[in-house]
């Protein structure tokens, strides 16, 4: 069968690998139908010297397949369903995994396509309870989607940052796979959506989200025109994901009292940051990672309701794959990169 294997930095290759065997006990074969493309892949594929990795390896860590064969003792899934895949591979055993809280596993080996074997090839055997069944009206797509786009923005915005109706998000780069599904999600909720984009062309884009002000942070600084937004009193939450390049300006949008989500990095992982008006504005500061199960199936529920949809900037074949990388690296996408099987 055919899979998507990192050999080296940067270099990627199409590899014949056997099929999987029989699924053991607790274990189910999947078919992957959709694989979506995530930073973390960026990150991988350009090379960056992590612990516990190995080469050569199956890239993709955001996925969705269909059953094939069921193990022993699987009672979850039955062989045709659509499922979306946890991201990680979680113990199952310690409290957080218990408690559904996978994302806070005690013993994770690791996080798929990029310290363990990822979802980019034809078929793939996983535990069963590390996957969640796609409802009526969700296509692979959607449920390709759910666990690192909608569930990640899922557990920021609703577990961590506690986000109310009323309330006023900046959401940054809004033409990103999360930024595009976190602006749907805030909007659908009641919430008045500032975010912010790289391009002119993204601008209608972002407000067709729902986004109520758009801004174009190469053209005007970001801080400036949300304080005048707000009339100096700052937001209820920033959603971060950018990093290096925008901290300082999201923690002075924050009105007194405000809350900071991230769960990313993309500009770059240190900062400097000033530790008085962290206190004397009471900022609360929330690092968030992955999800939990339940927030994959929310997000899928609400995408069958009609409430949020995944937003799509290319499809691409397994010979596509480079190109679609530095695309995203590029900054050039609006939505997902999704790779279809
Ligand atoms: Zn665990």
């Amino acid at each position: 069968m055919r899979a998507l294997q990192l050999l080296d930095d940067r270099k990627l290759e199409i590899t014949d690998l056997p099929e999987p065997p029989a699924p053991s006990a607790g274990e189910v074969t999947l078919r992957v139908k959709a694989v979506a493309l995530n930073h973390i892949d960026v990150w991988g594929w350009r090379g960056m010297a992590f612990a516990k990795r190995k080469m050569p390896l199956v890239i993709g860590a955001e996925a969705a397949g269909v059953v094939e064969e069921i193990g022993p003792g699987v009672a979850n899934v039955l062989p045709g369903q659509l499922v979306s895949i946890y991201g990680a591979r979680t113990c199952g055993l310690c409290r957080p995994c218990r408690e559904g809280r996978d994302n806070l596993c005690e013993h994770v080996s690791g996080v798929h396509g990029f310290h363990l074997d990822g979802f980019a090839q034809e078929k793939v055997n996983l535990p069963a309870r590390l996957l969640v069944l796609a409802p009526p009206g969700v296509d692979a797509i959607g449920a390709a989607v759910a666990p690192v786009t909608f569930g990640t923005v899922e557990h920021m915005l609703f577990d961590n940052a506690r986000l109310e109706p009323g309330e006023t998000i900046l959401i940054h780069a809004g033409g990103s796979g999360i930024g595009s599904a976190a602006i749907q999600l805030a909007k659908k909720m009641g919430c008045t959506v500032i975010t912010t984009v790289g391009s002119d062309d993204k601008i209608d884009k972002a407000k067709a989200l729902g986004a109520d002000h758009v801004i174009n942070y190469r053209v005007d600084r970001f801080e400036g025109v949300v304080r005048k937004l707000t009339r100096k009193k700052g937001v209820d939450v920033v959603f971060e994901h950018v990093g290096k390049d925008t901290w300082a300006g999201s923690m002075l949008c924050l009105k007194r009292g405000g809350r900071l989500v991230t769960c990313g990095s993309t500009s770059g992982v240190s900062t400097d940051m000033n530790l008085m008006m962290l206190f004397q504005q009471q900022l609360k500061l929330l690092g968030s990672f992955g999800c939990r199960m339940e927030n994959m199936a929310d997000a899928m529920q609400k995408m069958a309701r009609g409430l949020v949809h995944p937003v799509i900037d290319t499809l691409v074949g397994f010979d596509d794959i480079e190109r679609a990388l530095e695309r995203m690296e590029g900054r050039q996408v609006f939505g997902k990169i999704v790779l279809a099987l």
